[in-house]
């Protein structure tokens, strides 16, 4: 009879007759993690990014989580049918979804937690209901770095930076109320082979005999013959968003994450935080995804071709040793109304990098595109007036005030409109 360390427990073996002792995390004793009840004082618990702890507001009570920290090597599935079906479901924890009645989004939020805001929309009109665990679990996620106190000026940052947008603006972001959120997204890697085909044009100069002009010249001329080629691109940690409450654009804005913080999932993460499970399946987040990977190694392709001329290009590609993850990223989000409008604001948790739309004041805007226009025009007029009224040399003075007026008129109305776009 072997005797059990100190701190030790029996764990389930993976083969019979060996009896496997592990340490006895110290997350096990945050009672079962079925709920985040303090053990100390039975308050509730939530995950604090400043003590990358589950901490209890109540007692102060600290509880380190037992996650493993694998960064951008964690573990990947293959598309089998054997990982699709041993892979775990639910978030291993009782959590509630709302159901949003204005936009249709699905949060999942903790038991206890008493919200009736849609995150994604700000509507009201939101519905609870027991969470079904039939999503896959993700398996490794990125803690919240940034505190929720730090939002505000984040955001306030952000919309200083451009001049043409409308004052209320900076009121919005003092009285905006963000979510922590863990969003979903699936990652994927590949080596993708691809034998390609083309025509490739090679420049050439040629002399020839100008009948009209009864001499010798000589010109380029492109000559077309087929060349193939094949070429091999690893893709590796491709993100791919999982949600469709938040254009993919904002999205790729909040990139990049740091994927070295990636640690094992564990619901002690989502303790006093939102999540929401994938709302883009696998296969069709995959297809995107292949998608993508084939148009980046056309373009690896054209790339190692010795000549900016080509055409009938095909290309046959295969992919191996495709894999995939489900992760969970930080992301804070808010929403504001501006004119019957709902903007989103978006936060990277890990980073602080903000991304969103900003409602632009078109008044300012095309008060500015005028008094920019102005010299052009009248430039351009009084050229205009001296053409048609004098002989001919104020004929061609006003013609040149008009051509330069215009130009410059032209040239303002771009400089604006970026302004505008800015
Ligand atoms: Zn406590
Ligand atoms: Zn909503």
């Amino acid at each position: 009879m072997t005797s059990i360390p100190d701190g030790f427990g029996r764990v389930e073996s993976k083969i019979d007759g060996i009896t496997v002792y592990a340490p006895i995390a110290r997350a096990d004793q945050i009672a079962s993690p079925q709920n985040f009840k303090c053990p100390n004082c039975g308050a509730t618990t939530a995950f604090d990014p400043r003590a990358a702890s589950v901490t209890c507001a109540n007692c102060g009570s600290v509880y380190a989580l037992h996650a493993q920290r694998v960064g951008r090597e964690a573990a990947e599935f293959e598309f089998t049918v054997d990982t699709l079906n041993s892979a775990l479901r639910g978030w291993g924890v009782t959590r509630r979804d709302l159901n949003c009645e204005n936009c249709g989004a699905t949060t999942s939020v903790g038991p206890t937690e008493l919200s009736t805001t849609c995150p994604f929309c700000g509507s009201n009109r939101v519905a609870a209901r027991a969470a079904v665990p039939d999503a896959f679990r993700p398996r490794f996620l990125i803690p919240f770095q940034i505190e929720r106190a730090q939002c505000q000026t984040l955001a306030r940052a952000w919309l200083q930076r451009g001049w043409l947008y409308p004052r209320d603006l900076m009121n919005m972001a003092r009285s905006a109320e963000f979510t922590g959120i863990y969003l979903s997204f699936w990652t994927f890697g590949a080596r993708v082979r691809a034998a390609w085909r083309a025509q490739v044009g090679y420049e050439r100069q040629e002399n020839y005999f100008d009948v009209n002009k009864a001499k010798f010249k000589t010109r380029t001329v492109i000559d077309w013959r087929w060349e193939n080629g094949n070429i091999t691109v690893p893709f590796d940690n491709q993100l791919a968003t999982a949600t469709s409450h938040i254009p993919a654009r904002l999205l790729e804005r909040l990139k990049p994450y740091n994927l070295d913080a990636l640690v094992t999932y564990e619901p002690g993460y989502l303790a006093g935080w939102r999540a929401q499970s994938y709302e883009i399946a696998l296969n069709d987040a995959w297809d995107r995804a292949r998608a993508e990977m084939r148009e980046q190694t056309r373009q690896a392709a054209y790339a190692e071709i010795d000549s900016p001329h080509v055409r009938d290009f095909s290309m046959n590609a295969s992919f191996d040793d495709e894999v995939w993850r489900l992760i969970l990223l930080p992301v804070y989000l808010t929403t504001y109304r501006f004119q019957n409008k709902t903007y989103q604001l978006v936060i990277n948790g890990q980073t602080g990098k903000v991304a969103g739309d900003k409602p632009v004041a078109w008044t300012k805007v095309w008060l500015i595109v005028a008094a920019l226009l102005l010299p052009g025009f009248v430039l351009a007029g009084l050229g205009l007036v001296l053409a048609v009224v004098g002989g001919a040399p104020l004929f061609l003075i006003g013609g040149l005030i008009f051509v330069g007026g215009a130009i410059i008129a032209v040239y303002l109305l771009q400089k604006a409109m970026q302004a505008g776009e800015a």
